[in-house]
């Protein structure tokens, strides 16, 4: 029994209106999940025989209720203690048995109803229940019956859904995860379904549990490694490591077998990954005291042990679960001084080789899911899984993932130091060749591309924008990837959508804050100067609507005008506004008019979010003249003409991105005001000037370090990230 039984049982009680009680004391429910792997959680549920008469004694309309996996040998008794002992399975039906009435439908089968979360940062989502590997030691195929699966769909909606309302850790759960198979589709099997999970565009990484060692195919092993999405880290069961005891066990490989798997797992993931991603957190599960272990065969666990190097070890003192095979065919021969011993020496060796692990953290700088704060230190986890704790005197972490540079580690835990995340941007006017820079940068240093260009951003707007070429297949699938890097904020809204910087200062962190969870460097690209000031300073944009009035007024007006009326409003702004910008002066003026404030005091820079190294490219004016002569021949070549028809059977030239350059220019020629050549020279011309202005922004950002070459930029980089 899990969390997430737990969280679909508080689901079905919502249904009839049934809310959770803020002490046992008040409760007319009591409700207990319990697990039979263990004789210890048996006789915890036994032991609370008392208090639960105690409670009945107190509140007469008082209903018990035992739940989870129970054996048969255990019913007739827990039967004395509760009122009722029901199967999750039927949870739909329990409304009938308890005769409540239900105010919503909750679902059909057990693994569809939707859960009540416990949590608002981690999630647990069942893909399958039960299991068909028959352990010796193992009662779950009894009590838990066949593995049954979830629909695929099913499971893929969920994890949307979760993301989309800010779940960050999602945990696929099952006895035996690998074994997936869709019943809605034999084709759906476990790689794919992690193929599938893989697509979901989200700020979130994933885990699961448990597998078994049998059932890693060199795909699953490829697709793991391969995906950002999945978090380093594996529980791999051994249960021992001696192959005698294994086949008595029906654990069908050997610690050779085993260790190769290891072995395998973490290279693909090193050869695959970069960074501390390329360490597998590896824990495991262990039984010591097998009926007939001897000395010898438990120190061949033990050698397993050492020679793996987990990073945890859940170890159990072999106990007889009823129904299972040992239970009624072996019998516990094994001291019980001698199972703690073992038990013991076990924890020593973990001890050491899960320090050893950690010890590869220290000075590191990591991403870490933080999940709660108690007194001065807020608590995360690693991608790892492994706990890890620091000191911050800001409200607001818990649910972010942060960047922690390690200063302590133990056998169990680690403590870090907060520091900001690094962004790298690369800015530079149109044509300076800095999106060819960045993807090789990209390339050398595991990134991806965050665009800030204002006009990338829309769809159908190709040629005119001189649009790096992207992957088609991959594009068709909202995956904007160029020569293997993934760009971020191209190709995303319809020309006629609203967009503006303080929209794309929202997108562009939470592009940014998904590429350095993943372990990778993100790249900050464009020639929008404010854009890239947005990020690098976190500025504040003033949240005022849209004045429909005013602005229709304006519209009326050309661009000198505008400034004119700007320049009143804002002395200071119209210094540092670009005088060529129409959208840039209504929206200053229009805030100036709203506020009464002047327009450029509205944009405070606030503590910044990123440690920030700025590289720009400024080639000397005669090239980057000829360098825009060709692009826009080779726009002209490429159907610019043809692109900008295909936009105007939708929008007019009045529309905000139909008035940049590159568009607006074919306004004379449509209507034959001006030849295609006029139209040409009128592009080159106004991306010129358009350079130019790009430049005298640039230049005045003091922050940035201008390189010439590729290796200049790498050294700088190599400096930044290492620092
Ligand atoms: Fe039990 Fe796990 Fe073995 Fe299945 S694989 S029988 S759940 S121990």
């Amino acid at each position: 029994m899990n969390i997430s039984d737990s969280e679909r049982i508080a689901a079905v009680f919502e249904s009839m209106n049934i809310k959770p009680a803020s002490a046992i004391t008040e409760a007319d429910f009591i409700i207990m999940n319990m697990c039979s792997v263990r004789q210890t959680a048996v006789d915890r549920v036994y032991g609370q025989n008392n208090l639960l008469r105690r409670l009945k004694r107190q509140n007469k309309g008082l209903k018990t209720i035992l739940t989870g996996c129970i054996l048969d040998k255990d019913r007739f008794k827990m039967a004395q203690i509760f009122d009722y002992i029901l199967d999750k399975k039927d949870l739909e039906n329990w409304t009938n048995i308890l005769t409540l009435k239900k105010s919503k439908k909750t679902g059909k089968d057990y693994l569809e109803i939707e859960p009540i979360y416990e949590s608002k940062i981690q999630a647990f989502v069942p893909i399958s229940n039960g299991c068909d590997n028959y352990c010796t030691y193992c009662a779950v195929p009894y009590t838990r019956g066949s593995l049954t699966c979830r629909n695929h769909k099913s499971i893929l909606k969920e994890i949307e859904k979760l993301v989309k309302n800010g779940y960050k850790e999602i945990w696929l759960l099952g006895e035996n995860v690998n074994s997936y198979t869709s019943p809605k589709n034999k084709e759906v099997d476990f790689v794919s379904l992690i193929k599938e999970i893989n697509k979901i565009e989200g700020d979130f990484w994933v885990r699961f549990t448990s597998p078994h060692p049998r059932y890693f195919s060199d795909e699953l092993i490829e697709i793991l490694a391969g995906s950002d999405t999945f978090t380093p880290y594996l529980n791999l069961p051994v249960q021992s490591g001696d192959n005698s005891i294994l086949r008595k066990m029906n654990r069908p490989y050997t610690r050779e077998a085993y260790k190769k798997l290891v072995l395998k797992l973490r290279k693909v993931f090193k050869n695959k990954r970069i960074g501390m991603d390329q360490i597998l957190g590896i824990s495991t599960d262990v039984i010591v005291g097998f009926p007939t272990e001897t000395e010898a065969q438990f120190k061949n666990t033990a050698k397993l042990m050492k020679e793996v190097g987990f990073d945890m070890a859940f170890i159990s003192q072999y106990s007889p679960r009823p129904q299972s095979f040992c239970f009624k065919n072996t019998k516990d021969d094994i001291l019980k001084i001698d199972k703690r011993k073992r038990d013991k020496t076990l924890n020593e060796i973990l001890k050491i080789t899960a320090l050893k692990n950690n010890q590869q953290f220290l000075n590191k700088i990591i991403p870490v899911l933080v999940s709660d704060r108690k007194g001065d230190y807020y608590f995360g986890r690693t991608r790892q899984n492994k706990p890890v704790r620091f000191r911050f005197d800001k409200e607001g972490l818990i649910g972010q993932f942060v960047n922690l540079k390690i200063k302590k580690v133990s056998a169990w835990s680690l403590e870090g130091e907060f520091v900001k995340p690094k962004l790298v941007v690369i800015a530079g006017p149109t044509a300076s060749g800095k999106t060819d820079l960045a993807i090789q940068l990209a390339k050398n240093f595991n990134g991806e591309i965050v665009s800030a260009d204002s006009r990338l951003i829309y769809k159908g707007m190709d040629i005119g924008t001189s649009k790096p070429s992207a992957s088609p297949t991959l594009r068709k699938a909202g995956i904007y990837c160029v020569d293997g890097i993934k760009h971020h904020l191209i190709d995303v809204l319809e020309p006629n959508q609203k967009y503006n910087v303080a929209l794309f200062k929202e997108q562009a962190i939470k592009a940014i804050n998904e590429i350095i969870k993943k372990g990778k460097t993100p790249f900050l690209v464009g020639g929008t100067g404010l854009y890239i000031k947005a990020i690098v300073d976190n500025l504040d944009f003033p949240k005022i609507k849209p004045n429909k009035k005013l602005r229709q007024e304006l519209e009326k007006k050309n661009i000198d005008e505008l400034f004119k009326i700007y320049q009143k409003l804002d002395p200071m702004g119209a210094e540092k506004i670009d005088k060529n910008n129409k959208r840039r002066l209504t929206r200053a003026i229009e805030v100036c008019k709203t506020t009464g404030q002047p327009f450029w005091q509205e944009r405070k820079m606030q503590e910044p979010i990123y440690e920030v190294l700025q590289l720009g490219l400024r080639p000397n004016q005669k090239e980057l003249e000829i360098r825009i002569t060709k692009r826009v021949n080779k726009m002209i070549k490429a159907g610019l003409e043809k692109e900008v028809k295909n936009l105007l059977k939708k929008y007019s030239f009045n529309l905000g991105p139909m008035q940049t350059i590159g568009y607006q220019e074919w306004k004379d020629y449509l209507n034959e005001k001006a030849s295609k050549i006029q139209v040409k020279e009128k592009i080159i011309q106004n991306t010129i000037s358009y350079a130019k202005r790009q430049m005298t922004w640039f230049k005045k950002q003091s922050q940035i370090i201008w390189v010439k070459t590729q290796v200049q930029a790498i050294s700088k980089i190599k400096q930044f990230l290492t620092k």
